[in-house]
Formats: C-alpha cells, sequence, structure tokens
C-alpha cells in the first residue's frame, strides 16, 4: 500500500515514525484485523493464532518514501509518497484483495497529516504496484533498454 498527503521527511527517523503511527492506528483497528485473520492466514503456521499472526504483521511494517519527479521537469513538484509494506497474510488471491481493501479504503491520521491510499495502476516496465513507470528501478539496471533519457 501506499500513502498520499504526509508531510513525513524522506528520512529513516521519519519512516520510523510513520510506522510506530501506523502501529498505532491499526491496534486501534484490531478486532477488524483479527475477524480477517481467523478465515485468511494461510502464510503462517497452523499453530498460529491470529492474534500471533496479527502481532508478527504489525511487527513486519516497513515503510519506504517514495519520491516521484514531476515529468515536467520541475523539481519542486516532486511529489513524496510512503509504500507501506506488511507481511502478506494469505495467498489466496480473493483474500489477498479483501486483505489490501481493509487499508486501502482507510484514512490514517498522523501528526503530520492524514494520508490516503495512492493506488498505482502498476509499472508498465515492472509490473509493479509499489511505484509508478518515471522512478521504475529497472531504469538503474546499467544497459536498460529503457534507459532514463531515451
Ligand atoms: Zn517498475
Amino acid at each position: 500500500m501506499c500513502l498520499d498527503n504526509l508531510t513525513f521527511k524522506v528520512t529513516r527517523r521519519d519512516e520510523e515514525a510513520l510506522a510506530t503511527a501506523l502501529r498505532g492506528i491499526f491496534e486501534q483497528r484490531s478486532d477488524e484485523f483479527l475477524q480477517f485473520l481467523s478465515e485468511h492466514r494461510g502464510n503462517f503456521p497452523n499453530c498460529m493464532s491470529p492474534a500471533g499472526v496479527l502481532r508478527e504483521i504489525f511487527e513486519g511494517i516497513q515503510v519506504e518514501a517514495l519520491v516521484v519527479p514531476d515529468t515536467n521537469g520541475f523539481p519542486e513538484m516532486s511529489k513524496t509518497y510512503f509504500n507501506i509494506y506488511l507481511p502478506p497474510p494469505t495467498r489466496d488471491s480473493d483474500g489477498h484483495r479483501r486483505w489490501m481493501r481493509l487499508f486501502q479504503e482507510a484514512k490514517y491520521p498522523t501528526t503530520r497529516g492524514t494520508g490516503f491510499a495512492k493506488i498505482w495502476e502498476g509499472c508498465e516496465y515492472c509490473h509493479g504496484r509499489d511505484h509508478p513507470r518515471v522512478v521504475c528501478p529497472f531504469l538503474s539496471i546499467p544497459n536498460w533498454p529503457m534507459a532514463r533519457g531515451l
């Protein structure tokens, strides 16, 4: 999931601050997540309870800033988003879509703005869903056929 509308800085410290804020927000929604995990937690050992799985998911939150440059060449118009990575509880595609909706439909009030989900269409180069093509990591591969500037 990617969050828009937050003013955290592009630093490891602010990424950690956002991860901490998200843990607090998610804790408040634990009942909703536990209900989902009571049916969908196939990526975790059978012996783990929904509460145990949820604890591992919360501990596994990773935040990475994503700076998207303005495609018209104005550096001051670049925009910062924050990608949120969580261990996926299920491999079932319908279950995964439901899991993603639990996050994408929510608002994320923090001390640095109220975040909301930014949904990328899927990168045209690598099909990744956490960035637009203008910042595709494939473009950084030496001699990649669609290297920057071509
Ligand atoms: Zn890509």
